[in-house]
């Protein structure tokens, strides 16, 4: 069966998605004769077998968030594949499908273009819709709508919506067993990744932290970890077979990992590089520094969220501007000079003087370390599934008002001053339209794909709500 996975992004950035992978090599050992495509360069070709999209029956894309709703559309619609479900059955034209980590927190935003979407962890849901996909592969469409819809954790929007509204109840897939036969690390490694030839494992899913603005506490599961010797035996096989020069250690934070010291030690006897995907900064010690130092990194990625330590703790991350800087010093005593802090603007409660707070962490950082800052500025986005998700985006205006507050006060700082890199405006906008997205602004979106998502009103975000109420 040819089945066509796409990655809505560059090569370098799918490259880097493990989830991606697993169900690439899920599908290639179901027998289906899976190809990726990608956004570019070749965004009609695979990259495997430089196949053109027109060979595949089946296509489904794996959307990490909500920016990856429109390139999905618009690549399918300049391939000339239908976006309406119906208008694809009448004329023969591909099924489509989608997971990825947007479907566990808000499936609907694709439901107006998907014929199905696994919902959440999807490994068992895949090969069921395998399954279906093969035995109904001449039957008439409705009966492949019908036959997916026969798992709860598949979304079948031809069949489960009615009127607008769902028809069943659904579960989102967020209890799978880590230590079970799956797939727990990168299936390719290339240089041209986003993060260069490197072994990527999945350490852990779920997490028990409950930042305010995050979607992983409640929309990914409860915390679950991979058992030390379940890696050691995958990473020991892998090594004894290819050269690896990092690994990657994939978790929401890798300082929560209890088996973090023991997997180090193991990767470092082996002469192997180790990154981490996310490094939360109370939990960050003199080993985690030493192995990242160790591997000949000079540069680290923390996110310390604000430059206030009110709006800080009110975002559920526990620390104090001291801790950041005696943690960056540290790491400065190591050799890693250079670093990159994530903060956020717009946030529930904030005032000008938080925003100047930034610029003064920043101060206080490079007067103690002397280390080169990178700022990455993000607006706040209020996501369904979170605790902050009534509240309000800030709006273009205020956005642009907060960021030239940052931009001149930034520049105060004369000796080494931070590089600034800003989300774009309108990105952001959009972000915070589509993540409130339900069934009849995605049939919009599908319908016109270039014509970007309506803004999400009070109104609209209560009736998804209740909508995502139904998915358990
Ligand atoms: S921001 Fe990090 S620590 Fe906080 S809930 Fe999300 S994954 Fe957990």
């Amino acid at each position: 069966m040819p089945w066509a996975l796409f990655y809505p992004a560059d090569y370098s950035v799918g490259a880097a998605a493990l989830g991606f992978q697993y169900i690439f090599e899920r599908l290639r050992l179901a027998g289906v004769a899976a190809e990726r495509f990608f956004a570019s360069p070749l965004p009609y070709r695979s990259a495997d077998a430089d196949t053109m999209l027109e060979r595949f029956s089946v296509i489904t894309a794996t959307v990490a968030y909500e920016g990856g709703i429109p390139v999905f559309l618009e690549w399918l619609d300049s391939a000339g594949i239908p976006l309406l479900p119906e208008e694809r059955a009448a004329g023969s034209f591909p099924v489509v499908g989608a997971g990825g980590a947007l479907s566990y927190i808000n499936p609907l935003s694709l439901s107006g273009v998907c014929d199905f979407i696994i919902l959440g962890d999807g490994m068992e849901a895949l090969d069921y819709a395998v399954e279906c996909l093969r035995s109904c592969s001449s039957a008439p469409r409705r009966r492949l709508w019908e036959k997916l819809a026969g798992h709860d954790e598949i979304l079948v929007p031809p069949v489960d919506i009615k009127d607008g509204k769902l028809t069943r109840n659904l579960k989102t897939g967020r209890s799978l067993d880590l230590n079970g036969d799956y797939p727990l690390h990168s299936v390719w490694m290339t240089e041209r990744s986003a993060f260069g030839k490197t072994l990527l494992i999945e350490l852990q899913r779920g997490c028990a932290r409950s930042c305010r603005y995050c979607t992983l506490p409640r929309c990914f599961g409860k915390m679950r970890f991979r058992g030390f010797d379940i890696i050691e035996n995958a990473l020991s096989d892998i090594c004894g077979r290819f050269e690896v020069p990092q690994v990657g250690l994939v978790t929401p934070e890798a300082g929560d990992y209890p088996f973090l010291p023991r997997l180090t030690e193991s990767i470092d006897r082996k002469g192997i590089a180790v990154s981490f995907a996310s490094l939360r900064l109370d939990r960050l010690d003199e080993k985690m520094i030493e192995t990242l130092a160790g591997g000949g990194r000079r540069s680290i990625t923390v996110a310390p969220e604000t430059g206030s330590e009110r709006l800080r703790f009110s975002c559920g991350k526990n620390f104090t501007n001291e801790l950041i800087t005696e943690k960056l010093s540290l790491a400065r005593s190591h050799g890693i000079d250079r670093v990159k802090l994530y903060f956020m603007i717009g946030l529930p409660g904030e005032t000008d003087e938080d925003i100047s707070a930034i610029t003064a962490l920043c101060r206080s950082v490079i007067c103690e370390t002397g280390q080169s800052l990178t700022l990455s500025v993000n607006p706040f986005i209020p996501k369904p599934g979170t605790a902050w998700e009534n509240e309000f985006f800030a709006g273009k205006h205020a956005v642009r008002q907060k960021y030239e507050k940052i931009k001149k006060e930034i520049r105060t700082i004369a000796k080494k001053t931070p590089q600034l890199r800003l989300t774009g405006v309108k990105e952001a906008q959009e972000e915070f339209s589509l993540a409130w997205c339900g069934f009849e602004e995605s049939r919009k979106l599908a319908r016109d794909p270039h014509g970007g998502a309506a803004d999400a009103d009070a109104a609209g975000r209560e009736m998804l709500k209740e909508e995502l109420g139904r998915i358990a």
